[in-house]
C-alpha cells in the first residue's frame, strides 16, 4: 500500500516535506521522511491540560458501563484499522510486519479487557465494628492521566493505558516518543472516530501532545495531572519519578530492563532455542522484556550454544515489510553505536561475541541493520548488568540453582524472566519468594510476549509500576472508604468514650 493512501485511510493529515518547522519522522527501514509534524508548544500543552481538566469534569459523571461503550466502539475502529495502523507502527518503528500487526491486536485485547471492566469496578463492604454500622469502598475517577511512551511500542502502552483510564472515568493526555509521532496521531484519530460514534464524549478526553523530553518534564510538574504513567528508560525514570512525587502525585513508572532466563540441565532444547530465538532477536532486540542474558547449566550449555549458533544463522534479516524477515533494522544510528560499544567491551572483559555485525540490505542502504550478537561471557560483569537496547544476548554458565538464581537476580533491573526445566521443584523454586525478583516469572516460555490478562511491569530499577490486566485499574481511580451509621447511637471505633453530658 502507498504511503499516500495509508495515512488517508488512518486520517493522517501530515507534511510529507521534511523541509520546514517540525517534527520530521524517517523510517528506520530506509531512512525514508514519512511526515513532519507540528511540535506543541508550552502554552498548547497547558490549553491541552486545562480542556482535559474540564471534559474529566463530566466524563467522570457518565456511569461506567457507558464509558465502556465508548471503549468496545474503540476496539472496533480498532479491528477495522488493523492492518492500515500495523503497517504505520511497521514503517515508523521497523518492527515486522507481523508484530506491528500483534501490537494493534494487544489495543484489542484491552479494549475487550476494559470493556469487561466498565461493570466491575469493584469496592468491598467491610464488617464494621460498630452495631448498626456499614463500611463499603467506593472507587471513583481520578482525574487526567498523563501518558509518556518509549518508540519500541509506539501504540500499545497509550493504549493499556487509555483503555483503564476511559473505562474508569479518567480523560488522557499523551505524549508519544518523538521517534513515532505518526503512529499516535493515528491511533488518537481512531480513537476519535470512535468518540464521533459514541457522541456524548467530549473532544479534549484524549489529546496527544507531539514533543519531546520537555513536554515530558511539563506533564511530570503540572499538578493537574493526577497520574502520570511513564514508559522508557530508567534514566528517564529517576528524572521523572521526583518531579511526580515532589507535587505528590501518583506516578506509574515501566522502566527499563535486563531479562534473563534459566536453563536447566532437564530442559527440552527444541523448545528452548524456538523461545530464546523469538525472545532474544525479536523486535531487533528492542523489546522491555527482550531476552538478553542466557544463564545455562554447565551439562548442556556447549550443545545449546553450538543449537543457538545455528539457529542465529538462519535468522532472515531484512525489511520488515517483507514476509519471512525475522528481523527488521534498529531505530536509528544511535542504537547501533550502543551495540557496537558494548560488544567491544564484551570482547575486552574476555567475551566471545558470534554476530553483531552491520548488513545491507538492498532497496533499504539508509536502514541500520544487525545481525544479532551471540555472546559467551566469562562472568556477569558490569556490562552484562546493563540494559544495552539491542539484538545483544549474553550467555553464561552456572553449576547449582542457587547460583543461577543468585547471578539472575543480581542485576538492578526487576521485569521479565524465565526458568527452562521438567522439573518441578526447580520451577517452584523459580517462582518462590526466593526465586526471581522480577515482575513477570515464566516457566518453558520466554520473558517477552506477555498477555494483557496479567498485570504489566516490573521492580527495582524497572520502577515498580503495574498496567494492563488483573487489578491495575486501581491505580487510574482513587478509593473512597464510606461508613454509614444506621442506628440511632453514635458508638466511635475502638470503644471511645466521648460524653457531652
Ligand atoms: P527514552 O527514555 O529515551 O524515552 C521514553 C519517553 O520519555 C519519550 O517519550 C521521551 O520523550 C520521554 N522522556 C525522555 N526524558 C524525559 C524526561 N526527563 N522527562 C519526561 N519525559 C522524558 O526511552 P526509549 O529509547 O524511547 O525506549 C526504550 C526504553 O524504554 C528501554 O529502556 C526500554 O526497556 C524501556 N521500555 C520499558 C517498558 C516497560 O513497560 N517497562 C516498555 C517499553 C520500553
Amino acid at each position: 500500500m502507498e504511503v499516500d493512501t495509508l495515512f488517508i485511510q488512518l486520517g493522517l493529515a501530515v507534511d510529507r516535506d521534511a523541509a520546514g518547522a517540525g517534527l520530521v519522522s524517517r523510517s528506520p527501514i530506509d531512512g525514508t521522511v514519512l511526515g513532519r509534524v507540528a511540535e506543541a508548544t508550552t502554552a498548547e500543552a497547558q490549553a491541552a491540560i486545562e480542556a482535559a481538566q474540564r471534559a474529566f469534569l463530566g466524563w467522570r459523571t457518565v456511569p461506567a458501563p457507558k464509558r465502556g461503550e465508548l471503549v468496545r466502539l474503540f476496539g472496533e475502529e480498532l479491528r477495522a484499522n488493523k492492518d492500515a495502523l500495523g503497517r504505520l507502527v511497521t514503517l515508523e518503528n521497523g518492527k515486522i510486519l507481523q508484530e506491528g500487526l500483534g501490537e494493534v491486536q494487544e489495543m484489542i485485547d484491552i479494549c475487550d479487557f476494559a470493556v469487561g471492566l466498565s461493570r466491575q469496578l469493584y469496592g468491598r463492604t467491610i464488617a464494621s465494628e460498630r452495631p448498626a454500622h456499614r463500611m463499603t469502598e467506593t472507587w471513583h475517577p481520578l482525574g487526567v492521566c498523563g501518558v509518556i511512551s518509549a518508540f519500541n511500542f509506539p501504540v500499545a502502552v497509550w493504549a493499556w493505558n487509555a483503555a483503564l483510564a476511559l473505562v474508569c472515568g479518567d480523560s488522557v493526555v499523551w505524549k508519544p516518543s518523538e521517534k513515532t509521532p505518526l503512529c499516535a496521531l493515528a491511533a488518537n484519530a481512531i480513537l476519535a472516530r470512535a468518540m464521533k460514534r459514541f457522541g456524548a464524549a467530549p473532544g479534549a478526553l484524549s489529546q496527544v501532545l507531539v514533543g519531546g523530553r520537555a513536554l515530558g518534564e511539563l506533564l511530570a510538574e503540572d499538578r493537574r495531572i493526577a497520574v502520570l504513567s511513564a514508559t522508557g528508560s530508567t534514566r528517564m525514570g529517576r528524572e521523572v519519578a521526583p518531579r511526580v512525587a515532589r507535587r505528590l502525585g501518583r506516578s506509574i513508572l515501566e522502566l527499563g530492563g535486563n531479562n534473563a532466563a534459566v536453563v536447566a540441565s532437564s530442559a527440552d532444547l527444541d523448545l528452548i532455542v524456538r523461545a530464546v530465538l523469538f525472545a532474544a532477536v525479536g523486535t531487533a532486540g528492542q523489546r522491555c522484556t527482550t531476552l538478553r542474558r542466557l544463564i545455562v547449566h554447565e551439562s548442556i550449555y556447549d550443545r545449546l550454544v553450538g543449537r543457538l549458533d545455528e539457529a542465529y544463522g538462519r535468522v532472515k534479516i531484512g525489511n520488515p515489510l517483507e514476509a519471512g524477515t525475522l528481523v527488521g533494522p534498529l531505530i536509528d544510528e544511535r542504537a547501533f553505536e550502543a551495540m557496537g560499544a558494548a560488544l567491544s567491551e564484551a570482547r575486552a572483559q574476555g567475551g566471545k561475541v558470534r554476530g553483531g555485525v552491520r548488513m545491507t540490505v538492498p532497496g533499504s542502504e539508509r536502514g541500520c541493520y544487525v545481525k544479532p550478537a551471540l555472546v559467551e561471557m566469562p562472568s556477569q560483569t558490569e556490562l552484562v548488568c546493563r540494559e544495552t537496547f539491542a539484538p545483544i544476548l549474553y550467555v553464561l554458565r552456572y553449576r547449582e540453582l542457587d547460583e543461577a538464581i543468585k547471578l539472575h537476580n543480581a542485576v538492578p533491573q526487576g521485569l521479565a524472566s524465565s526458568i527452562f526445566t521438567s522439573d518441578l521443584r526447580e520451577a517452584e523454586m523459580f517462582l518462590s519468594s526466593v526465586g526471581s525478583d522480577c515482575g513477570i516469572a515464566n516457566v518453558n516460555i520466554g520473558p517477552s510476549g506477555a498477555e494483557i490478562g496479567g498485570a504489566f511491569g516490573g521492580e527495582k530499577d524497572t520502577g515498580g509500576g503495574r498496567e494492563s490486566g488483573s487489578d491495575a485499574w486501581k491505580a487510574y481511580m482513587r478509593r473512597a472508604t464510606n461508613t454509614i451509621n444506621y442506628s440511632r447511637e453514635l458508638p466511635l471505633a475502638q470503644g471511645i468514650k466521648f460524653d457531652v453530658g
